[in-house]
């Protein structure tokens, strides 16, 4: 990989493109998820490539949110296998959550080589490979997902998630917690909680917000009153302004 100077501008967006790059080329993501990384890093332009004050506010909802779940579960694809692993391993670990593999283009090599992946990051158990429950309303690739992975889950994860399987899932009945840079999007609009961020910064944050949360031993009634706090339609509104008044330095 090119070294890229710590002092360049644009130092943290080109490494999350190299990610991406690495990740084909190991064959964990797409060559689409080298478009959903297009898109993503215009908008995060847009956003100022920082965690806004209001994004913080949904990564701790969801923190709350995923605590008070009975099942939760954390979705991977290939673009997030390939920026992400570790950190998903961890709040996966901070959060009592099973990860489970989600490919919109399902193929059998890459759901093994993102599994292997995840384990090779520290993963013990990673779902998705059984593909023995089915999310209605969706063709049969696509609606595939493991029964006791999201086919039980309450709340799940869903960071770059497609707009269709999104809907299906908060259909029936998941609580979902999007991650996704386009606040326009149909995932972002469809969630519980929608993240309005960039996965890399937002994941680590999440896990912060969980060890905080539970290392001071916040009561269920304080988790609920953080997830009942929280305001969707606010945290897209906000982020929408963000992006349309663009106030790049
Ligand atoms: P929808 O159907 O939900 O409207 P889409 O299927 O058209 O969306 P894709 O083209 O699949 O969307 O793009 C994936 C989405 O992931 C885009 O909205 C993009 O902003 C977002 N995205 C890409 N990279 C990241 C990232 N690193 N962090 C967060 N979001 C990202």
């Amino acid at each position: 990989m090119t070294e890229i100077p710590d002092d360049h501008p644009r130092a943290q967006s080109l490494r999350t493109r190299h990610r991406i790059e690495e990740g084909v080329e190991l064959g964990i993501t797409s060559k689409q998820g080298l478009i959903a990384q297009g898109r993503g890093e215009a908008y995060d332009y847009l956003l100022g490539e920082e965690t806004t004050p209001s994004a913080d506010r949904a990564e701790r909802a969801a923190a709350a949110q995923l605590l008070l779940a009975d099942h939760p579960v954390l979705s991977v694809n290939g673009n997030v296998a390939a920026l992400v692993p570790g950190e998903m391993v961890a709040l996966a670990e901070a959060t009592g959550a099973d990860l489970e593999v989600n490919l919109f283009n399902r193929t059998d090599e890459r759901m093994q080589a993102i599994a292997d992946h995840l384990r090779d990051h520290g993963a013990e158990d990673v779902k998705g490979l059984a593909a023995d429950g089915r999310i209605p309303g969706l063709d049969h690739e696509r609606a595939k997902v493991d029964a006791d992975g999201i086919g039980d889950a309450d709340v799940v994860v869903v960071p770059l998630e497609d707009g269709d399987r999104a809907e299906a899932l908060a259909e029936m009945g998941k609580t979902e917690i999007v991650i996704d840079l386009n606040p326009m999007s149909r995932s972002a609009q469809t969630a519980a909680i929608p993240i309005i961020d960039n996965i890399v910064r937002a994941i680590p944050n999440v896990t912060k917000h969980a060890e905080e949360l539970r290392e001071r031993g916040a009561s269920r009634d304080e988790l609920e009153a953080i997830v009942a706090d929280f305001d969707r339609e606010e945290a897209l509104r906000a982020a929408e302004e963000t992006i349309r008044q663009g106030e790049l330095d």
